[in-house]
């Protein structure tokens, strides 16, 4: 079946709630390890088994598309697509101290306690999270993706040692594995091409027409690595890297104002989000943007808001920004947590250095 959905198919579906789905509020905690209460305060979270997550995409991999065979496999997906950055819970049942987000057994599958029991441990030991863990969708599924190569030891253990450890009939399948990799587009829809394009056209012009850039702070660091110390440049479709560096070469003291979140760089890009202005590009990076952001801040001594002719910026930005290890690797190259994960561009920063050497093509 074709997997050519575009995440605007998606934009007139209800919200998770309309869907049916129980929208926890994870504000509180569960008094029992009965089924899922409700709590006042904090976030709406969509509370998910573990393996419902591997399941959506095993069913993606036999060959469904919006309609998973299993109702709430189906109403999980939807919601994942109508909103991917809707945060999704993992719950889990645990004899011990996470017990307070036990979600009762009212979703287990067929083969029983212990087994359910385990496969949930063992997918959330391989994502390197907890029970009770909270993930933007799109994050989740791309972690799910990411960590889990195969249902092997997951959902089938090869060697059936007694009937309790019989495993999920589909184990061996192959489904999970060919839904794998269909990628996270089979799961979360891309954004439509043409409305990808019709942005760029617009977006672009309006950058080359405005007497202020309005750039967030870390993209002074990204239109370095694109520029590179290269003497020839060519706009891509992706982003307006190219024409903000234009902009300001043409133009060396046009005054640049630093924005919090997304900026003129991004309207074209495939993880804009035009409806709600935010950036939803998967595995966290619009966490990571946001340190970023700050770091160059501190760095230079500025704030959101701030305005300086780009000359003046560029100047500053190079003398107190050596290396974009100092911002992108976060100062000593150390990738802490799965979120946390550094630019390649950062691990070797000869583009930035040779952009440096280069002023970034601004003439004196
Ligand atoms: S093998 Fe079974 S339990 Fe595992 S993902 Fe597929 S349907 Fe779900
Ligand atoms: S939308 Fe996100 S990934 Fe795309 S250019 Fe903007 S900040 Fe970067």
């Amino acid at each position: 079946m074709s997997q050519r959905i575009t995440r605007r198919r998606f934009a007139a579906a209800g919200t998770a709630a309309a869907l049916g789905l129980p929208v926890l509020d994870t504000g509180g905690l569960a008094t029992s390890n009965e089924v899922s209460p409700l709590a006042v305060g904090g976030f709406p979270a969509l509370p998910v088994r573990p393996y419902q997550l591997m399941c959506v995409i095993c069913r993606l991999g036999a060959g469904c598309t919006d309609d998973l065979g299993d109702p709430r496999l189906t109403a999980i997906l939807q919601a994942a697509r109508e909103d991917p950055k809707l945060p999704l819970t993992l719950r889990c049942n645990v004899d011990t101290v996470y017990r307070y987000q036990n979600p009762g057994h009212a979703e287990d599958t067929a083969e029983g306690e212990l087994f359910n029991a385990k496969r949930d441990l063992d997918i959330i030991h391989k994502l390197g999270l907890a029970p009770g863990d909270t993930r933007p969708a799109i994050d989740m599924f791309e972690r799910v993706l990411a960590k889990i190569p195969q249902t092997r030891g997951i959902c089938g253990y090869g060697a059936q040692t007694s009937d309790t450890w019989r495993g999920c009939a589909q184990a061996d399948s192959g489904n999970y594995e060919k839904g794998r990799q269909l990628g996270i587009h089979a799961v979360i829809p891309p954004r439509d091409p043409a409305e990808k394009a019709q942005y760029k056209k617009t977006s672009a012009a309006a950058l080359y027409q405005a007497q202020t850039l309005r750039i967030r702070p870390h993209h002074l660091l990204c239109m370095s690595c694109f520029h590179g110390g290269k003497d020839k440049l060519a706009p891509i479709a992706e982003d307006n890297l190219f024409e903000a560096i234009d902009a300001i070469q043409k133009q060396p003291d046009i005054p640049v104002t630093l924005i919090a979140g997304v900026c003129m760089i991004c309207p074209p890009c495939g993880k804009y989000d035009p409806v709600n202005k935010l950036c939803v590009g998967g595995r966290s990076m619009a966490l990571r943007d946001q340190k970023k952001d700050l770091d160059v801040l501190q760095k230079l001594g500025l704030k959101y808001g701030d305005t300086l002719p780009a000359r003046k910026l560029y100047q500053l930005l190079f003398e107190r920004i050596p290396s974009t290890r100092d911002i992108c690797g976060y100062g000593d190259g150390e990738t802490r947590a799965y979120e946390w994960s550094i630019c390649g561009s950062a691990v070797k920063d000869d583009a930035y250095q040779k952009a440096r050497a280069a002023r970034l093509g601004i003439q004196d």
